[in-house]
């Protein structure tokens, strides 16, 4: 059985609410005032021209990092898929043809509308083939298909395809955060 929940008797000036407004009105202006005459207390930025740092461990969308020939350092052994929480790894695994013995994905998907950004998939890495340093927050698309960043796009992603954060820290690298390094073009 419910019980109902205590209310607090409101002292008279409380009950006619006239008194409540104004304070609250007056906190109101009291920090437009403030903010117009101290115009460095404002958080805002003037995106997507400014960006905010992000920090040096800021999760971004994934990307996967590429051997000095162009390949993917990627051998689709499978530890991402199998220990991604959510489910949201798929890696068709094909055998190179000039070595039967190395493995590489054919396909890579990471499905961004069920990724819950853990890191597991960039732990478990053995080859330090799939990273989340991108500083990328803007992970967006107009249907969800589009959602699914495949290997291609997360090869090329911080090479223009959609060039976001490392763009603007190349042209602002005052924005970059402390110790950020960029990589080299990758090959594809
Ligand atoms: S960050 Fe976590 S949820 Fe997202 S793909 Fe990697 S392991 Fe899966
Ligand atoms: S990204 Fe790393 S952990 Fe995932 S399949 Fe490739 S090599 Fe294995």
């Amino acid at each position: 059985m419910p019980l109902p929940a205590p209310r607090k008797k409101l002292s008279t000036p409380e009950s006619v609410y006239l008194v409540e407004v104004i304070k609250g009105m007056f906190l109101t202006m009291s920090h437009v005032i403030k903010n117009i005459f101290d115009q460095d207390r404002f958080r805002t930025i003037e995106y997507p021209d400014m960006r905010k740092p992000m920090a040096a461990r800021y999760r971004g969308a994934h990307r996967l990092t590429t051997r000095p020939d162009g390949k993917v350092k990627c051998v689709a052994c499978m530890c991402c898929p199998t220990i991604c929480p959510a489910n949201c790894i798929t890696i068709i695994a094909g055998e190179a043809a000039d070595d039967p013995a190395e493995k590489f994905p054919v396909e890579f998907d990471i499905d961004m509308l069920r990724c819950i950004f853990c890191g597991f998939c960039v732990e478990a890495c053995p080859k330090d083939a799939i990273r989340m340093d991108t500083k990328i927050y803007e992970i967006n698309a107009y249907t969800r298909q589009d959602m699914v960043h495949n290997k291609s796009y997360m090869i090329n992603l911080m090479d223009g395809v959609k060039p976001q954060a490392e763009d603007v820290y190349r042209s602002h690298p005052e924005q970059a955060p402390a110790g950020y390094t960029f990589d080299e073009k990758p090959v594809v």
